[in-house]
């Protein structure tokens, strides 16, 4: 699943392609992703003209002419590919998975003047929302909680969202209405860097654990951004390079691996919280 570093690469590839570009026809193929397309998605993308594209945690912005947006979640397995008109092989520039546009599970395609963008997705988890004005983008904007590279994400901020949860901090990280864009990788890296037990409730952490985790959280993902995001099972951006983060995964996949600190003999253990494979050394996360 691709989280805020994965959905950042694929913000930046689609950018540069579409930015200032206008669409010139667009093809639902399947209306049925995690919401259904709406009935006006082509009519009114038609003709429009992409005046930026953005990214808020997992949530990729498309902005058109008129105040139209499309928020775009690739959920579990969505995937872009770009074909170009005039070059026949070679051409699909996936994010995720295969290299060549797959026979099936196009939903959606967006078609330009000298290419066509399509949107893969087998396991349909994500969606195309359509916000037809600015009030409407402001309040889907307002429905999840900051990232943490939000320069409103403070630790005022942190601290306010996270002292009073009986939660456990883990699924506090996951929760996106608390904090958005964190997902089960990069919780488990944040949380081994913070010197924090998954397991721990958020009412129990004291000031000097949120400092870390506060620290942590802006760090892990800028550092994930920088590697290109981390390829598990094969991510690639459009350019078809793999992301290298998974090169400095400290407890991710690493269960009875050494710890990764020195001055620690106890081995990674994996366990189940809220369903997710949670990573941790109960020696050095307290
Ligand atoms: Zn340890």
């Amino acid at each position: 699943m691709p989280e805020l570093p994965e959905v950042e690469i694929v913000k930046k590839s689609l950018k540069k392609n579409v930015k200032d570009k206008k669409i010139l026809d667009v093809i639902v193929i399947n209306r049925n992703l995690r919401f259904k397309v709406d009935k006006d998605f082509e009519k009114i993308l038609k003709n429009r003209k992409i005046q930026n594209v953005n990214r808020y945690a997992k949530n990729i912005i498309v902005e058109l002419n008129g105040n139209i947006y499309v928020i775009i979640h690739l959920g579990m397995t969505g995937t872009f590919h770009l074909i170009r008109n005039n070059i026949l092989k070679n051409t699909n520039l996936s994010f995720y998975q295969s290299k060549d546009l797959p026979i099936k599970h196009n939903h959606i395609v967006l078609i330009f003047k000298k290419f066509r963008v399509i949107y893969n997705d087998p396991r349909r988890f994500g969606f195309f929302k359509l916000l037809k004005d600015k009030e409407s983008f402001k309040l889907y904007l307002k429905n999840i909680g900051y990232e943490p590279l939000d320069k409103n994400f403070n630790l005022k901020y942190l601290k306010k969202s996270i002292q009073f949860r009986k939660k456990c901090i883990k699924s506090i990280l996951l929760d996106q209405k608390i904090i958005s864009g964190i997902g089960n990788i990069y919780a488990n890296e944040i949380l081994f860097r913070s010197g924090l037990n998954p397991r721990k409730k958020g009412l129990k952490l004291k000031n000097f654990e949120l400092k870390y985790l506060y620290k942590y959280s802006k760090l892990v993902l800028k550092k994930a951004i920088l590697k290109g995001g981390s390829s598990i099972r094969d991510f690639r951006n459009t350019e078809g390079a793999k992301g290298s983060f998974q090169d400095n995964f400290k407890v991710y996949d690493k269960d009875n691996h050494n710890c990764p600190n020195k001055k620690c003999n106890y081995k990674i253990k994996k366990i189940k919280i809220s369903n997710r494979s949670t990573f941790y050394c109960e020696n050095c996360q307290k």
